[in-house]
């Protein structure tokens, strides 16, 4: 570990001595025995220390180890077991399936931590001329494996650690635009902007455990991103390190100089080089931040109320909506005396009863608002309206404000469930608005369907989370009962049902989590044959050796 730089667990998600309890939520037991049958009130068996594990030796040779060293420092070059394995994988589910059972494939040899560019530069020249493999790192929260390098690797593998370049360099205060270095961890970054009266506004679920550099080479999303934009709006310029060059693109509001190259590195993915920092919009922090909860009858009337307030003038930051079971989930998740716990108290039953709302059926939203005073109060009520016209109620701010606390606490009920044989993975996608109901109605039957044929118990839930002016993102959530050595495969088996119904049903691969290798074996479905030809010709031209995070994307 180096001083300054943040470590994710080996074994999961976040740091450690943070986990997950169920104990002072009451309904949570029962609502995952009802939906797959699993006792998590069960005693567990620990994870194996990671003494346990047989970490495969680094092949670093000593001449590149002596060429890194030069520009580095040997403090900067780290060859320990702990730090390689814990670059050697992204936060996908099957990557904490095989870390955990010790499946340990092709570890990176040696991670590097530079902390300018001239030292990224230089790095990256001594690792081509060695003829090896750089994989950047960011906070290695991905879930695509975008990190991993190829099983049958031959040459030495060198994993690059961003986390010492972290700093917000520079705030031009008239454009609103902040050049940042790319190592720098979500709350860290808003710290330094907030400081100075700005905000990025960028809050990917994955925001303490992930970096601006991360976020631009997977495309990341978050769940502001209705009135910030995603991150490729949001990066307007950038600096990346390739071998022998290095691609400086200034920030500007548009351009009509195509094919984009600033697109081209969006997303990327380690495939073109190593991005060291880049210019963001940022905004001034709003005077007033608001979510408000919602209920509707359905969660068919929620996605049309979605698509009209994206329509509407309420410029909203967040609309949300879940669908019936993950609405259940939410409640069950939530600690009796919360504010969450008590949107299914009597009181607010009894009234949907009294709608001759099915309670089986209700759909719980969240719309955030920010701005000036007067402004939120005009689009609060603006939604209101829209809310009223699809059959929906307000429920106020308190349920909204617990969840804005404790959002970047769900990541960690994902090894809660693994340690209790439940294995729990995400898949997102976005749709024009007219395939919406149908790729959510599909993909769940698909998946149901594919569980019952194999004889494993599964649930899986959805929520809209982001609106755009032709369609919206709806992310999956789905658990498997299997607790057997079996278990990756019977996820490998749920995982391409779901990306296939995404497919199917005029979906994407993927909206926000980029492609890795997870995503790949889709990718001429989803761009078409010539498109992969480009994106082949693009990562060809520009990587000859294939030194470059090879096996990514395509
Ligand atoms: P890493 O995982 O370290 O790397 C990802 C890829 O980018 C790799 O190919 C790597 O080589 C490359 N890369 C990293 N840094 C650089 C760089 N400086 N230059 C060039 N290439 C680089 N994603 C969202 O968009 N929105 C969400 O809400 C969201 N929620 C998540 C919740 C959980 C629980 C988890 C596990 C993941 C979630 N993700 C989400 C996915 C993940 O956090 C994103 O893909 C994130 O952008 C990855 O950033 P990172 O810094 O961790 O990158």
């Amino acid at each position: 570990m180096i001083d300054g730089v943040k470590q994710q667990k080996w074994w999961g998600w976040g740091e450690e001595g943070k986990a997950y309890h169920h104990e002072d939520k009451p309904k949570f037991a029962p609502f995952v025995k009802k939906m797959v049958g699993v006792d998590i009130t069960a005693p567990v068996a620990p994870v194996p220390p990671f003494s346990s594990l047989d970490v495969p030796a680094s092949r670093l040779s000593d001449a590149l180890r002596a060429d890194l060293e030069s520009v580095l420092g040997a403090g900067f070059v780290q060859t320990d077991d702990e730090t390689r394995v814990v670059h050697g994988f992204g936060k996908g589910v099957r990557d904490l399936l095989r870390v955990r059972s010790g499946r340990l494939s092709r570890l990176p040899d040696v991670v590097v931590y530079p902390g300018t560019q001239q030292e990224v530069e230089r790095l990256v020249d001594a690792v081509v001329a060695a003829d090896g493999v750089l994989i950047p790192f960011g906070g290695g929260s991905n879930i695509v494996a975008a990190l991993e390098a190829k099983p049958d690797e031959h040459r030495q593998v060198v994993s690059v650690n961003l986390g010492r370049m972290n700093k917000v360099l520079e705030i031009d205060e008239v454009s609103g635009l902040a050049h940042i270095e790319a190592g720098v961890f979500g709350p860290d970054m808003e710290d330094q902007l907030r400081a100075r009266g700005w905000t990025m506004g960028h809050h990917p679920d994955s925001f303490v455990w992930s970096t601006l550099g991360g976020w631009i080479a997977t495309r990341s999303s978050g769940m502001q991103s209705d009135k910030y934009g995603d991150i490729a709006d949001i990066c307007r310029g950038l600096t990346m390190v390739m071998p022998g060059r290095v691609l400086t693109l200034r920030p500007l509001p548009s351009t009509s100089s195509g094919p984009s190259v600033r697109e081209m590195v969006l997303g990327s993915e380690g495939r073109l080089g190593i991005i060291t920092s880049a210019w963001v919009n940022v905004h001034r922090i709003p005077e007033v931040r608001e979510l408000q909860a919602y209920f509707f009858p359905t969660y068919e009337d929620g996605l049309k109320a979605c698509q009209e307030i994206v329509e509407s003038d309420a410029a909203v930051m967040m609309a949300r909506v879940s669908d019936a079971i993950e609405t259940q989930y939410i409640m069950a998740n939530g600690k009796k005396s919360s504010r969450l716990g008590s949107l299914s108290s009597k009181a607010i039953q009894k009234i949907m009863l009294q709608k001759g709302w099915d309670l089986e059926k209700i759909a719980m939203s969240f719309v955030g608002f920010e701005g000036s005073p007067t402004h939120v109060r005009y689009e609060k009520g603006l939604v209101s309206k829209i809310v009223r016209r699809h059959g929906g109620m307000g429920v106020g701010k308190g349920p909204g404000s617990l969840y804005d606390q404790k959002k970047y606490d769900t990541p960690y009920i994902r090894d809660f469930m693994l340690d209790r044989g439940l294995v729990a993975d995400v898949s997102e996608t976005s749709t024009p608005w007219a395939y919406a109901e149908q790729i959510h109605t599909n993909t769940v039957a698909a998946f149901q369907r594919a569980m019952d044929e194999i004889g494993v118990r599964g649930v899986v839930f959805c929520h809209l989370s982001h609106s755009y002016h032709s369609g919206a993102c709806q992310y999956f959530t789905f658990a498997i009962a299997d607790s057997s050595p079996d278990a990756e495969k019977t996820y490998d088996h749920a995982k391409r049902v779901i990306q296939q119904s995404f497919m199917d049903n005029h979906g994407t691969v993927s909206h926000h989590h980029g492609v890795g290798e997870e995503h790949s074996p889709w990718m001429d479905q989803d761009i078409s044959p010539a498109g992969v030809f480009i994106q082949q010709a693009l990562f060809d031209g520009v990587d000859p050796g294939r030194n470059l995070n090879p096996g990514k994307i395509i």
